[in-house]
Parts: C-alpha cells; structure tokens; sequence
C-alpha cells in the first residue's frame, strides 16, 4: 500500500516545528509497511484532492496568514470537497483558525477563511495571547492529549464540530467554554504546537488508521 499526505503551505505556515506532525505520520506508516509521498502545495499552485489520503497545514502569525487567505479561494472547491467526503486532515493553530469562517489579527482586522469549517476566531483586546502547557482530555476516546499553546485568537465551534478535547488545564480555543480543537468529520484541528502528533501518539494512530481504512476500503 502506498499512501498520499498534502502538506500546504510548507514555506509559510510552520511554527515550533509543525512539520514533526508530518514526520510522525510518516514514520509510523512506514513502520506498518506502508510507503508514503509528500506532496507540498504552496501559493499559486493547483490541487487536486483526489490523490491524497492525509492534509496537513500548520501555524503561523497574522503576516502568514493574511498572505496565505489570499489564495485559499482557488483552492477552496477541492479542499471542501475532501473535507465533506470525510478525508482526513489535520489543522495546527493558524491553519486551524484559516479554514474556518474568518479569524481577526491581534489587530483586530477581519481576515476571510476558507469556509470549509464553521467556526469563527475572534481577537483578545490589548495583544493578549494565551500561552503556556495545556493538557486536555477526550472522554469519547478515552485520550488525554499533551501540548504547547500561544495564541492571540479566540475560537468559538460551530455547528457540526465537536471539540477534540476538554480543557484540564490551560486555555484552549477561546479560555471560557474549556473546548480545545475541533473535529469535523474525519478532520481534526488543534492549538497545540509541540507538535501535537509527536508528543500524542495516540492521536497520529488514530488519523493513520482511518487513512488506512479508508485507502483499503477504496473509498
Ligand atoms: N495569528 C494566530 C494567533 O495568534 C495564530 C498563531 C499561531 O499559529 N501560533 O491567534
């Protein structure tokens, strides 16, 4: 078996080494046998979803951000059409905040997302940031998921996501309803650097498995 893994926007978007997300995923496929591409997909350059079994896209600050929303409408279609078919993907901090409906700068300037996610990020007055250790729990996988966060923004769910955690300590998506990330569909979206893969091995278990699953099954 051979599987496909997307990782947009390399150049620009990768903070504290949200690249290891990546690595990690490959390892781990390449342990079970598995042979693994990764495709890069930058500003100006076409996409085309259907040969891809794993999207990654990682943080940045607000100047990354506000140069990358200017290309996400041409790749909009594609992206929502994997998302909606239920391909796995995964969105630290800055990608994570970009996919959805729109995120404010620090500034407090409103910046287009991509749409493909409902929810929204709002700024904190006075450049404030949450930063720090965070620990969080999902009680439906039964999973404890260890990170680093340090954002500006303030992420509120919408309808249809779920988050990837409860907040046990730290601050999370927004630091009043103890949420932290968001899943949607086979999509998974988190704060944490570190990065989250890397030190939640669980976690890229369970991404993998369901790429797996999915590439077997030929959907
Ligand atoms: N600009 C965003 C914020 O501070 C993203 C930061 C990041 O990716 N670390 O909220």
């Amino acid at each position: 078996m051979e599987l496909n893994i997307c990782h947009l926007y390399p150049d620009i978007l990768n903070l504290y080494g949200d690249r290891g997300n990546i690595i990690t995923m490959k390892r781990r496929l390449e342990s079970r046998g598995i042979s693994v591409n990764v495709d890069e997909c930058s500003i100006g350059q076409p996409l085309d979803v259907d040969k891809y079994d794993i999207f990654f896209i990682g943080g940045g600050q607000d100047h990354e951000q506000k140069v990358i929303a200017k290309d996400l409408p041409s790749k909009r279609d594609e992206l929502v059409k994997y998302i909606e078919r239920g391909g796995v993907g995964l969105a630290i901090c800055g990608g994570y905040q970009l996919i959805g409906q729109y995120y404010e700068t620090a500034h407090g300037e409103k910046i287009q997302g991509l749409g493909a996610l409902p929810h929204y990020t709002l700024h904190q007055e006075n450049l404030a940031r949450f930063i720090g250790d965070i620990e969080i729990r999902n009680d439906e996988f039964g999973e404890t998921y260890l990170g680093f966060e340090n954002h500006n923004g303030r992420t509120f769910l919408g309808e249809g996501e779920k988050p990837l955690g409860t907040v046990v300590s730290g601050h999370g998506n927004n630091g009043e309803d103890h949420s932290e990330g968001a899943i949607y569909k086979n999509m998974f979206c988190s704060y944490f650097h570190g990065p989250l893969l890397v030190r939640n091995r669980h976690l890229a278990e369970r991404l993998i498995d369901t790429a797996v699953k999915q590439k077997e099954s030929g959907e």
